[in-house]
């Protein structure tokens, strides 16, 4: 099953995709981990994305497309994936589109209050890049990771200004894809408002979803 998670940043997309993956065993491909990652080793895509991603700007469509579609066709991705991250504009939809058919697109929303609560209390590990919540999921230990002990931080896109600027990037080039992929019949609306004990609420959403595209197929 070949899944997009779409969504506002802070809605929940990398924490839905990364239990998802552990549930279905369909690789979790997240741009934005791999735009970090390749930031942070200093290649060449690393050092043409920095600035941008540094600035909540989204990085230039050629860039993002050809490092997704490099992804894509390692043999992992064959029984399918979960897509987070990618497509962000209509433009990167329609470039999907041409070697990549997609099955669901799973919709995540929440209320705008709940999303800058979310960013604003994310912390990110630098070795894995699980996520945490200061208030609404703490690791175990202060600043280290549960998973792989690695040391968590305040990514620097978190910075309230620089989220301002992702929510209206959010709104003024990503949402269109709402309209985009219902217009295919493969969206799926879930409301992603529930806090993590809840979590599974989200889940079952999502994987009712996939079930449901696997036997439209
Ligand atoms: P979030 O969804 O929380 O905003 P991500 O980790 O998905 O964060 O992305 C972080 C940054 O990486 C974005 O603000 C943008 O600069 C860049 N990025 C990720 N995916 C894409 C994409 N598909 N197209 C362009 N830029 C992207």
């Amino acid at each position: 099953m070949n899944a997009v998670l779409l969504g506002s940043p802070g809605v929940g997309k990398g924490t839905c995709a990364k239990i998802l993956s552990e549930k279905t065993g369909l690789p979790h491909i997240s741009t934005g981990d791999m735009l970090r990652q390749a930031i942070r080793e200093g290649t060449a895509l690393g050092r043409e994305a920095k600035s941008f991603v540094d600035a909540g700007k989204l990085v230039p469509d050629g860039l993002v497309t050809k490092m997704v579609q490099e992804r894509l066709s390692q043999p992992d991705c064959k029984k399918g994936f979960l897509l987070d991250g990618y497509p962000r504009t209509v433009a990167q939809a329609r470039d999907l589109e041409g070697f990549m058919a997609v099955g669901v697109v799973l919709n995540l929303s929440a209320p705008e209050s709940v999303i800058v609560e979310r960013l604003s209390g994310r912390r990110t590990c630098r070795g894995c890049s699980a996520t945490y919540h200061v208030k609404n999921s703490p690791p175990k230990k202060e600043g280290v990771c549960d998973r792989c002990s690695g040391e968590l931080y305040q990514r620097s896109d978190e910075k309230p200004e620089v989220v301002a600027e992702r929510l209206k990037v959010y709104e003024k080039q990503t949402k269109p894809l709402v309209e985009f992929y219902r217009g295919k019949g493969i969206l799926a609306d879930i409301n992603a408002g529930f806090g993590m004990p809840e979590i599974s609420k989200v889940i079952g959403q999502c994987e009712d979803a996939i079930k449901a595209a696997v036997r439209r197929k």
